[in-house]
């Protein structure tokens, strides 16, 4: 079947390997140690009797340390999932290598992980390749159904920005699982099944 190369990118513990283990096990551990340098995995989607699309998955690390490596990752991708946390509006990661004084002086790293997220489909609108698909995932979507006020991100706003960019968006939750399957699939659906392959 067609097989394709999936990225995963944002900001670190925004929840990109507990998508990826929700996707791939079904499975949720609250006390997963952070990824190292990138993780692979494949995952296989059936979207009818005919058409089955085998994902081949790298999980990046979100830290600024390894944002060096991530063209590695994205440079022959089919498809990227953009993450950020919707419970989360500031980013309290550090430039690598760590200068409190940067990051007090520096605006830069005071962004939603929403920003980061924003600037990585920029990356990607002008590193990967052309035709790349790119879904902008806002994950803990649980926290905020239990508790309103936690939200940061509004999905309305997300939803427009992901509109003008012509990303697919999605508010998912890999602790309960909500929209992780919905997020791929609609991925899948708008890959091009008739040329397979990275
Ligand atoms: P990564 O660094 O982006 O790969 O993030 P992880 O997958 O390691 O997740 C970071 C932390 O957020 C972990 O403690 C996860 O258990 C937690 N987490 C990830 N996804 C969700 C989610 O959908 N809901 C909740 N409540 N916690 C999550």
């Amino acid at each position: 079947f067609a097989q394709f190369k999936l990225v995963l990118l944002g900001e670190s513990a925004v929840g990109k390997s507990s998508i990826v283990l929700r996707f791939v096990k079904d499975q949720f551990d609250s006390y997963r140690e952070s990824t190292i340098g990138a993780a692979f995995l494949t995952q296989t989607i059936s979207l009818d009797e005919n058409t089955t699309v085998k994902f081949e998955i790298w999980d990046t690390a979100g830290q600024e340390r390894y944002k060096s490596l991530a063209p590695m990752y994205y440079r022959n991708a089919n498809c990227a999932v953009v993450v950020y946390d919707i419970t989360q509006a500031v980013c309290l990661s550090l430039p690598y290598p760590s200068r409190p004084s940067a990051y007090l002086a520096n605006k830069g790293y005071r962004q939603s992980s929403l920003d980061k997220a924003k600037a990585w489909v920029k990356e990607l609108q002008r590193q990967a390749n052309e035709n790349i698909i790119i879904a902008l995932a806002g994950n803990k979507l649980d926290l905020v159904t239990e508790q309103p006020d936690k939200r940061a991100i509004s999905a309305a706003d997300a939803e427009a920005y992901a509109k003008e960019a012509g990303l697919l968006f999605f508010e998912t939750s890999a602790k309960t699982a909500e929209n992780v399957r919905e997020l791929f699939t609609a991925i899948a659906k708008k890959l091009p099944l008739e040329q397979a392959g990275p």
